[in-house]
């Protein structure tokens, strides 16, 4: 359930009404940086529910109580009906420009890193990427990544151009570290039902970009959302990536569909990884355009300096000459949709 405050509730009425909530083993999580305050109520409520919402209900400067019969709560835009604003250093996601978080799908080497984090910079990419501890990759005999040496890389590419990092973590044990290094923690599409991962990084302060399980229901992936949420963390990115396919057209299957779900659904940023939803570097300007027509909040794209000898995705990513002209496709629609980019 769901408390609305009245708007002029005061500080010492919403602490009373998070007292009345602990006092019956419940957990109250507060909405952060809206101007409404919405006390979300999380634990197993058995009995006496009626009753429960009718006493919340009774407190000074409670609003109304609602029951929210959904199975995700704390990600839900019931419990927080704004779009919500994630400051990265200086670039704003979630809020009216689309941010392009570009970069390869694995750091390699140092040249590599350094001369594809400037070119997609040059280009309009507002955050870089680069797999390094470690990637999920389907066979043990695939390049794993560079592990800890990628993540110093990445973080002096970072001094280089000024971009904040993104990088995946697969494992609980090794958040810390990668929290050390980046300024977003990726968890992805084979660890979206990695719980003791979620609320390992739902106990850590860095943003988190949670991918979409390829044969995930939107509502399971809300519900992956709220393990992160529940620790303490608010800040968390959604980003779809393509689900399973009948077709062997694509990779995967781009649910466009499932970004305007999202967007809906959820007040957390929301974006579209054009790249593992298809497989496919000719299907990058199309999918990601369709994301952004659909409400998308960002893309991630990967791209290379010289995708030919990639260790990884090849055939996905692009050149960075393609990435550049690419980007005014991607400005128009944004224009097209009221968005900046
Ligand atoms: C990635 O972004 O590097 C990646 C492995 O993607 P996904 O988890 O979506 O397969
Ligand atoms: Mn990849």
């Amino acid at each position: 359930m769901i408390i609305i405050m009245r708007k002029d509730a005061n500080e010492e009425q919403i602490e009373r009404v998070k007292k009345e909530v602990r006092q019956v083993q419940l957990r109250p999580f507060i909405n952060p940086g809206v101007e409404r305050k919405v006390i979300a109520v999380i634990g197993e409520i058995t009995l006496g529910k009626v009753a429960l919402m009718d006493h919340f209900a009774a407190l000074e400067g409670v609003e109304r109580v609602d029951p929210i019969s959904k199975p995700y709560k704390l990600s839900s835009r019931d419990y927080h009906p704004e779009d919500l604003v994630i400051k990265i250093g200086e670039v704003e996601v979630g809020g009216p420009e689309v941010i392009i978080i570009a970069g390869p799908c694995a750091v390699e080497t140092r040249e590599q890193i350094i001369e594809t984090a400037k070119a997609v910079k040059a280009a309009g990419a507002k955050i870089l990427r680069g797999g390094a501890f470690r990637k999920p990759r389907t066979f043990p005999n695939s390049f794993q990544g560079l592990g800890e040496e990628g993540l110093k890389l990445l973080a002096e590419v970072r001094e280089i151009t000024g971009l904040p990092i993104i990088t995946e973590v697969m494992s609980p044990e090794k958040v810390d570290l990668i929290a050390k290094y980046a300024d977003i923690l990726q968890i992805g599409a084979r660890n979206v039902q990695n719980f003791d991962l979620l609320e390992a990084v739902g106990r850590q302060p860095k943003p988190v970009f949670l991918k979409r399980g390829l044969a995930l229901k939107i509502k399971e992936y809300l519900g992956a959302v709220d393990y992160i949420l529940s620790e303490g963390n608010p800040n968390v990115i959604v980003c779809e990536r393509g689900v399973i396919n009948f077709d062997d057209e694509m990779r995967n299957l781009p649910d466009i569909g499932a970004v305007a779900v999202l967007k809906r659904e959820t007040y957390l940023p929301v974006f579209l990884d054009p790249s593992h939803a298809t497989g496919r570097r000719d299907m990058i300007e199309p999918v990601g355009g369709a994301g952004i027509a659909a409400g998308a909040d960002g893309l991630m794209i990967e791209v290379h300096i010289r995708p030919d000898q990639a260790r990884s995705d090849a055939v996905q990513q692009l050149w960075p000459e393609q990435f550049q002209e690419m980007m005014p496709k991607f400005r128009a629609v944004a224009k097209a949709v009221g968005r900046e980019l």
